[in-house]
């Protein structure tokens, strides 16, 4: 007797559990819930969208067709996912994330290597709608996509940068998300004639917000453990919801003159045209030296790619125009 009520109680619980379950995966709240969710993050309020890419600053002949068809296919897909409504934030991960996985550009897998015939990178990338930013620096090719790894510290860490083998352990450590640590250490390629091939992308979504990131192996042969601005928020890239920059060049004189953060400053408080703030960021460290280039966007879509390199292959496209590549 006593057995057929434990049974009968153990039928009850289980059906009343599975019922419940059955409620919270089909009942109408829940989709509801989660179409609304698919909804908020998909970025279709507006019309207009802008994204800007550079592969570098410095003209370099090395598979200049190459990289320059590769920008153009870049912008057609990039069109396509901020037309579908994809955040300014993911859309600048995907586009410097192909550009790393190409071997086209001095970041990722096309990286140089150090004095000691290591690669080194570099990465950053920040939101412009919530000041949120991570980074990478000095990560040795164990991480295949250090952008990948940066947008991971921003979604999941309150701190902004890590560096080195610390910086490879909490990826691993966050081991669900798709950052693709190698097993084995790999290396790039080893052609430091090279060495401006850094690769940069600032987009403005259907959302209106802003996003920037930059990603590099550095100047070829330079000191183990050097570390430019490309990682450094506010030296080599910088966002918030007025601007989006991305720096490439000598980074020393970026870092010096806090150049993506400077372009912001002189947008806000001068009101200058981002066209204004950008050239006079870039004019600044020119005296002494600096050289180097920038890709700016403001909230208004309007662009600014300053360089006083001989050239700095880059790409535009937005929702009113098509892909256009410019090296000079
Ligand atoms: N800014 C990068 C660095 O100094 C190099 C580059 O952009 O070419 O590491």
């Amino acid at each position: 007797m006593k057995t057929i009520r434990v049974t009968t109680l153990a039928l009850c619980l289980l059906f009343a559990t599975g019922s419940f379950a059955f409620h919270l995966a089909f009942s109408p709240q829940k989709a509801a819930a989660e179409k609304q969710a698919a909804e908020i993050e998909k970025c279709t309020q507006r019309e207009n969208f802008v994204l800007v890419i550079h592969g570098g600053a410095g003209h370099k002949e090395y598979k200049l067709k190459e990289r320059a068809a590769f920008i153009k296919d870049l912008l057609i897909h990039c069109k396509r996912l901020l037309h579908d409504g994809e955040t300014s934030l993911d859309v600048v991960h995907f586009a410097i994330k192909e550009m790393e996985d190409s071997g086209l550009f001095n970041a990722g897998k096309g990286s140089i290597k150090n004095k000691d015939g290591i690669v080194e990178m570099d990465a950053s990338i920040m939101d412009g709608k919530n000041m949120r930013a991570g980074a990478v620096a000095s990560v040795s090719r164990k991480i295949k996509n250090p952008i990948t790894a940066a947008k991971l510290i921003l979604e999941t860490s309150d701190n902004v940068m890590f560096v080195g083998e610390n910086a490879e352990k909490y990826v691993k450590r966050i081991g669900s998300f798709d950052v693709d640590i190698d097993p084995k250490d790999r290396f790039g390629h080893s052609d430091a004639a090279n060495p401006h091939g850094t690769v940069g992308c600032v987009a403005l979504d259907r959302c209106g917000n802003l996003a920037a990131g930059t990603s590099t192996g550095g100047f070829g042969r330079k000191i183990p453990g050097r570390v430019g601005d490309s990682p450094i928020i506010g030296a080599g890239t910088y966002a918030n919801d007025r601007v989006a920059v991305s720096c490439t060049g000598h980074g020393e004189y970026f870092i010096r003159w806090a150049v993506a953060h400077d372009v912001a400053a002189l947008y806000a408080y001068k009101n200058l045209t981002i066209a204004d703030a950008a050239k006079q960021a870039l004019d600044k460290i020119q005296p002494d030296g600096g050289t180097g280039g920038i890709i700016a966007l403001d909230s208004a879509g309007n662009i600014a790619t300053p360089f006083n390199t001989k050239g700095m292959i880059r790409g535009r496209v937005s929702s009113t125009s098509e892909p256009r590549v410019a090296i000079y």
